[in-house]
């Protein structure tokens, strides 16, 4: 009898004999099921806190995927194109498991923090693998280390203009000089959509390029990819939409979902991107849009003072194309007013850095 009704189950249910369920943090997703469930992180030198995640698991075994998006909590176009591409993405059809936490640094989003997490005035994006004993900061990336980035073999990053920035629209194709990674880093940025790509070499023995999502992924020889769409933090619908479709378009790149074959896109590629910064407290007044090429010595803007007189023009370090471009008056000592990348015809092989 009770092997009549065990071969009767596994003919119901083919499904849980291809795939496995899945358990983080005590939320559960059986094969073909998306679960939503959050990370709580105990207060320790600060509060507590608590991190929203998505589990999709595919009905077959596959790839594991993360989306990490809000590590800059105003950045709301990435925020909400991982809020939406949730329930895109249907886990009957999908192969392997997607990760997806929408919103890491909560405090910046419901305080409207620019930049940091207000708790402890740190980077959610430049300090991992973080530290269990740490500031909330640091307590957060060690949960997103440990129970997202160590179980993907992909890890993609969002971000897009927060709202001190102009930003051209682009993915980084960051290389360590590895061709396993590289190359498949390559096709998803493909993938991705986005038609600016900029090609940046990582060293990933230094530990102060590790520091980022995507850095440290690399670091631990994950494929790791950056996409950034949108500007001034709004949340236009092309834009989102280029980010959402850009991660369904990664999925069927790497076998996970099908997908109709996409028409290959033209890339402007983007060599290393070079800052401009003031180093003292200015009001800062743009003269370039995001995207323009400019030449070297071109004005992209000038600073003046408290009552408004005019100390300087800034100008293009080289020639390029304005990346981004800050958007507002305020400029802080070491706040970037502009980034140039260089033009290139196609990119040049990796170089240790
Ligand atoms: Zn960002």
């Amino acid at each position: 009898m009770q092997r009549l009704a065990s071969s009767f189950l596994s003919l119901l249910l083919p499904i849980s004999l291809c795939g496995q369920s899945l358990t983080i943090a005590g939320t559960s997703a059986v094969p073909g099921s998306t679960a939503y469930g959050r990370f709580d992180v105990a207060a320790g030198s600060d509060s507590a806190t608590w991190v929203p995640f998505a589990i999709i698991q595919g009905s077959k075994p596959g790839k594991t995927v993360a989306v990490l998006s809000g590590a800059h909590g105003t950045e709301y176009a990435s925020i909400i194109a991982a809020q939406q591409v949730i329930p895109r993405i249907d886990p009957t059809k999908l192969s392997g498991t997607v990760i997806v936490v929408p919103l890491i640094n909560r405090a910046s989003f419901e305080r409207m923090r620019v930049h940091t997490n207000p708790v402890d005035e740190k980077s959610m994006n430049g300090g991992y693998p973080g530290k269990a004993t740490g500031t909330q900061t640091e307590r957060v990336l060690d949960i997103i280390a440990r129970e997202v980035i160590a179980r993907a073999d992909v890890v993609i990053d969002l971000h897009n203009g927060d709202i001190d920035e102009n930003l051209r629209s682009y993915s980084y194709w960051t290389r360590t000089g590895k061709a396993s990674q590289d190359s498949v880093a390559l096709e998803l940025c493909r993938a991705m959509g986005l038609d600016h790509v900029i090609v940046r070499n990582l060293d990933v023995t230094n530990p102060a390029s590790t520091r980022s999502a995507s850095g440290y992924s690399l670091s631990l020889g994950k494929v790791a990819v950056v996409a950034e769409a949108g500007r001034w933090a709004r949340t236009d619908a092309a834009d989102v939409r280029a980010l959402e479709d850009g991660i369904v378009g990664m999925l069927g790149q790497l076998g996970m979902l099908q997908r109709a074959r996409p028409t290959p896109l033209r890339i402007t590629w983007l060599g290393e991107d070079s800052r401009v910064r003031t180093d003292s407290n200015v009001v800062w007044t743009p003269l370039v849009d995001r995207g323009a090429r400019v030449r070297s010595g071109q004005a992209l803007g000038y600073t003046s003072d408290y009552w408004g007189r005019k100390i300087s023009d800034v100008v293009a370090p080289k020639d390029g194309i304005v990346t981004f471009i800050r958007s507002v008056p305020s400029a802080w000592a070491g706040a970037t007013l502009a980034t140039i990348a260089d033009l290139l015809e196609r990119p040049a092989g990796w170089k240790k850095p």
